[in-house]
């Protein structure tokens, strides 16, 4: 396979440019997917910029990818020419051990294989979906549903499983008082389906700026954190918290929300360790944990529950010659919600 057009990283802190990857050929099991959408992602600045640990460049990111079947290797079955796929922040995994077995890839115990920045199976550095085309393994590329819109559902590939992994996980459902911290990319989706999970939804965000958005994304009341009040008038009134914004939190007062067995989940991370006063654990049997990403199992599940239920991520088009002041935006917070990258933008430009 030629080398393929696509965005490329060639340092850690310069602009993105116009280069090449190169795709593997497609082997017995792989598909080859012509890329439409690519999702833009706060992670794939901090792993250009090195925040978490060195990388090889060039390097090209996106692990939100959304495209078309353009070719299948001969034993693939669950894929076909001109099916809409979609493939998240996986590529790979060791498919052996217990996690992997268990549908939850995300902590193969070897490690998954990252989309981008990650060490495939032949050894070469992977390359993610700032780029025209992928050749990804059948087992980890999903089926997108005819009900959601092929140019918005690229960010949940990441930000919508992200959130929905979670929310699964503890049953969000009727009855369920949740609140999601933060409304960005993760937080506005994490609203979306909490609601069409019949929760009762609260957002805890710095400022009632985005109000009447979260109210039109399903939530029933939204408070803003840097009113010292609110962590009065909400005490022990949560049965999860979901956090998904990467500020350092003063995490006794989030804590402090939890009803009796309330879990404050966390998949937003600061660089520094966080501290955390024990006895805020015991009131209430409190419980404070994270998750990461979901399995591709799940991630399909995620995908169907969002056809059906019509949870769409706010999207906002880019041409890719935006690229670069778009990751100024996402590091200035001012998006809203997830820019897209239009790739056909970048095939013919
Ligand atoms: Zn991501
Ligand atoms: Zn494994």
């Amino acid at each position: 396979m030629p080398a393929v057009k696509a965005i490329v990283a060639t340092d850690p802190t310069g602009p993105l440019t116009v280069g090449t990857v190169i795709r593997r050929d497609p082997g017995p099991r792989d598909v080859l997917i012509e890329i439409v959408w690519s999702g833009v992602c706060h992670s794939d600045i901090h792993t250009v910029r090195g925040d978490w640990g060195p990388v090889q460049y060039p390097l090209a990111v996106g692990h939100e990818i959304a495209g078309i079947v353009t070719a299948v290797g001969d034993e693939v079955t669950s894929h076909a020419v001109g099916d809409r796929v979609g493939v998240g922040c996986m590529v790979g995994s060791c498919r052996e051990c217990d996690n992997c077995r268990a549908g939850q890839e995300q902590y193969c115990e070897r490690g998954f294989v990252a989309t981008y920045a990650g060490v495939d199976e032949d050894g070469t550095v992977t390359q993610g979906g700032y780029a025209t085309h992928v050749v990804v393994a059948e087992d980890f590329v999903l089926r997108i549903p005819d009900a959601l819109p092929f140019d918005k559902v690229a960010p949940l590939l990441c930000a919508g499983i992200t959130t929905f992994s979670p929310l699964r996980h503890w049953n969000v459902g009727p009855g369920m008082r949740v609140a999601v911290v933060g409304m960005g990319g993760l937080g506005h989706l994490a609203v979306k389906i909490a609601h069409a999970m019949g929760a009762e939804v609260t957002v805890l965000s710095q400022s009632l700026r985005k109000r009447d958005d979260g109210l039109a994304f399903g939530a029933d009341h939204f408070y803003a954190t840097s009113d010292p009040a609110t962590f009065t008038t909400l005490a022990r009134s949560f049965d999860l918290i979901l956090n998904t914004v990467s500020a350092p939190l003063v995490l006794d007062d989030y804590l402090g929300l939890l009803a009796l067995d309330g879990t404050f989940v966390s998949v937003g991370a600061p660089p520094e360790p966080a501290s955390v006063t024990l006895f805020t654990l015991f009131t209430n049997r409190r419980r404070f944990a994270g998750s990461s990403i979901g399995g591709i199992r799940e991630t399909q599940e995620m995908l169907d529950f969002c056809a059906e239920h019509g949870v769409v991520p706010e999207v906002e088009v880019i041409a890719a010659d935006q690229i670069n002041k778009a990751w100024e935006k996402v590091v200035a917070g001012d998006v809203r919600y997830r820019y897209v990258i239009d790739i056909s933008t970048l095939a013919q430009g």
